[in-house]
């Protein structure tokens, strides 16, 4: 741990002690130049070479290749709810959208000021309590289709995604690198950095070439992928200390390998819903394990004074974050890449004291 608290917050998250480190001797001096990473300028051959590192490393992960863009791009998550339908919808287009919680639902209401949305499904009457049932017959003529592909405050993950019958495009900011997955299917995916990637307002953005060319062509360029493109992440004064943080965990990634991530991130999970499960006084919000998300684990206590006391608990014991969305209250445990399952496991131990004492 680097400060001292065991922090399950869903975003500004936990990052792994080596990135911090890295980044404040970069605060300092960056790779010796007299310049901080909070000074460096946007334009200068050392930031150049951020991106260049970065948007190969994401390629490298990703396992794409010259057919894809990658970009970085300003406003976080909600920036991209707003630019998908900006750059690919005029007012008479459609475009489908799975209504899988909060965040989906939010990027549906965006897609609203530029075209239509069409639901294609939706868990919201089950509280989002699971996935939405993927559906038999999709309407023709979408510009594309969005999924989130983790559902950060319900705590549900698409662990397969069926093909579809328009571009695919997936809001990753949950779970982008947690585990092996074929982003070839996607036409477009998007993360918001803050909880696997770095630091917050930042997202990256990776694009397919052939669907980038059927975006529009007449938007201020801080709103326009082809300029991000194009400026090659540099239309203004760019993030730099933000790329730079998501480059730190793009290497640090790389070094423990996605499938290694996949397996600790696995092993996390189980250990959680595991105790969730034979629990008498949680109940995890989703049952169906198929649908259950390895990054947020969301519960229930099976009353308030259990809520209450087991939230003080986590606090008398260092352990922060753990309290639901302000929408869903409850508990939500998030544990993205950089969580040590130590960390989880000092949880479970918790959780088990506090069952036997209650
Ligand atoms: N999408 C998902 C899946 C999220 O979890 C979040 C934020 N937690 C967002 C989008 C919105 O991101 P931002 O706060 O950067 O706008």
């Amino acid at each position: 741990m680097s400060t001292g608290k065991i922090n399950f917050n869903a975003g500004p998250a936990t990052l792994p002690p080596e990135v911090l480190r890295e980044a404040s001797k970069a605060v300092w001096n960056y790779k010796n130049t007299g310049y901080s990473i909070l000074e460096l300028p946007h334009r200068s051959p050392e930031f150049l070479d951020i991106i260049e590192e970065s948007k190969a490393l994401v390629k490298e992960l990703c396992n794409l290749g010259n057919d894809y863009e990658v970009m970085w791009v300003h406003g976080g998550g909600r920036a991209q709810f707003a630019m998908m339908p900006m750059n690919f919808l005029s007012a008479n287009d459609s475009a489908g959208y799975m209504d899988s919680g909060h965040w989906a639902a939010e990027a549906i209401e965006y897609a609203g000021y530029y075209g239509k949305a069409a639901i294609l499904a939706s868990s919201k009457g089950t509280k989002y309590n699971q996935l939405p049932e993927w559906p038999s017959e999709i309407p023709d003529g979408l510009k594309y289709i969005h999924i989130t592909t983790n559902n950060t405050i319900y705590g549900t993950q698409y662990h397969k995604v069926p093909k579809t019958p328009a571009p695919l495009v997936g809001d990753m900011s949950s779970d982008i690198f947690s585990c092996k997955r074929d982003y070839t299917k996607y036409a477009m995916f998007y993360a918001a950095a803050q909880k696997n990637l770095g630091t917050p307002g930042v997202a990256l953005a990776v694009v397919r070439k052939d669907f980038l060319k059927k975006s529009a062509d007449n938007l201020p360029p801080i709103f326009s992928y082809r300029a991000h493109v194009k400026e090659n992440s540099v239309v203004n004064t760019a993030n730099v200390s933000g790329i730079y943080v998501a480059l730190l965990m793009l290497r640090w990634i790389k070094g423990k390998g996605i499938s290694a991530i996949e397996e600790e991130n696995n092993a996390k999970a189980k250990m959680l819903y595991g105790a969730l499960d034979k629990s008498k006084v949680f109940i995890p919000h989703v049952a169906n394990k198929a649908h259950r998300s390895h990054m947020n684990v969301c519960f229930t206590g099976i009353n308030s004074n259990i809520e209450k006391a087991f939230s003080a608990l986590c606090r008398d014991n260092g352990i922060a974050g753990v309290e639901g969305h302000r929408s869903v209250g409850g508990f939500r445990v998030s544990m993205y890449n950089a969580m040590p399952a130590e960390s989880v496991e000092t949880l479970v131990a918790l959780m088990n004291k506090f069952e036997t004492k209650v």
